[in-house]
């Protein structure tokens, strides 16, 4: 058998072709001290297939909390006894987080809400926080708001939503012991409508929730056969209250593997480092991700000012010379 990395030099970084869930699982199986050659070939593989840019997005939270659905690792479920309460934001507030996001350079300003799917209250905030922002900032609009309809994947299209998140979480074999108040196929469905409507199909997941590394690798398959726009990589962090609350964060070589196969397997993707970094690998973290396939940060946070951590990640950014990928350049 040829060495993994030897195929993925030649299939995925000369032909631009992802490795299949096989690959996947033999990157992911690779001994650590092969670790470093392979986030290297990640690297190459990111800066020939997607080049030097780098994604910078921010996200403000519409609805907090109060979610009916019991998604084991997510403090924002109503069914745990997690400290997050069911808070809606209002638009001035909304209208400012998405400048201050505008501010850092980001092209992206996603609107996050913890439902199920949208409501009638919901889609109306929306569509009042979308006017409201568009009349006084310039950037892309997303928005994540769980399962959708037809009507209201139209709805969005009719308000310029640029691209939708809806994330598969993890692998369709596992998913039932992580979430059982909705199918892995529901997500689906809402990804398929929303990749037939033409706008950006966002999906990722967590690393972290259990699964084995064999999931791990049918979860980068199943992601593949999807061929999202963008693919958020979270890495699962504990909260307190939730069923997943007592597990431990993924071991920093475990999450850099999975960094560098995830690439492997989309050769031109987004791959932005979601959730979790900070605990999983550390102040290295945005760094070694960096350097190993990912090329999307998410900047700031809902009523922070522009904190420390956008202008560290802004800083390391100019220090690896890796431009802000520009709003001209996406619309
Ligand atoms: S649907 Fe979203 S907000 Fe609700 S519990 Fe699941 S992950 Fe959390």
């Amino acid at each position: 058998m040829p060495d993994i990395l030897d195929q993925a030099r030649t299939q995925v970084l000369d032909g631009g072709v992802g490795l299949d869930e096989a690959g996947v699982l033999a990157v992911l199986r690779l001994p650590d001290d092969r670790l470093s050659a392979a986030l290297q070939l990640a690297h190459e593989v990111r800066m020939r297939w997607c080049g030097p840019e780098v994604e910078v997005e921010g996200i403000v939270s519409l609805k907090t909390g109060g979610c009916p659905e019991d998604c084991h690792f997510c403090s924002q479920s109503g069914l745990f006894a997690s400290p997050v309460r069911s808070v809606w934001l209002d638009i001035p507030s909304l209208v400012e987080a998405a400048k201050q996001t505008a501010k850092t350079g980001a092209t992206e300003f996603c609107i996050v809400a913890a439902v199920r799917g949208p409501d009638e209250r919901l889609m109306r905030q929306l569509r009042e926080g979308v006017a409201a922002i568009r009349a006084e900032v310039e950037i892309n609009i997303a928005a994540s708001l769980g399962i959708l309809t037809q009507a209201q994947v139209d709805e969005l299209v009719e308000l310029g939503i640029h691209r939708y998140n809806h994330n598969l979480e993890t692998s369709r074999s596992y998913f039932p012991n992580v979430v059982t108040t909705h199918s892995w196929e529901e997500r689906w469905e809402t990804l398929r409508m929303v990749r037939a409507s033409g706008m950006e199909v966002c999906c990722g997941g967590i690393i972290g929730l259990g699964e084995t590394v064999e999931q791990r690798a049918e979860f980068a398959a199943q992601l593949a056969e999807l061929d999202p726009h963008e693919v958020p990589l979270n890495f699962l962090n504990p909260r307190p209250g939730t069923p997943l609350g007592d597990r431990s964060p993924v071991a920093p070589r475990d999450a850099l593997r999975a960094i560098a196969a995830f690439r492997l397997a989309m050769p031109r993707t987004i791959l932005r480092y979601a959730g979790g970094r900070e605990i999983t690998l550390g102040d290295l973290g945005t760094r070694d991700g960096l350097l190993g396939g990912i090329n999307a940060v998410i900047v700031g946070n809902y009523l922070t000012t522009l904190g420390r951590p956008a202008s560290e990640d802004l800083a390391l950014l100019a220090e690896l010379k890796m431009p802000v990928k520009a709003l001209s350049a996406t619309i």
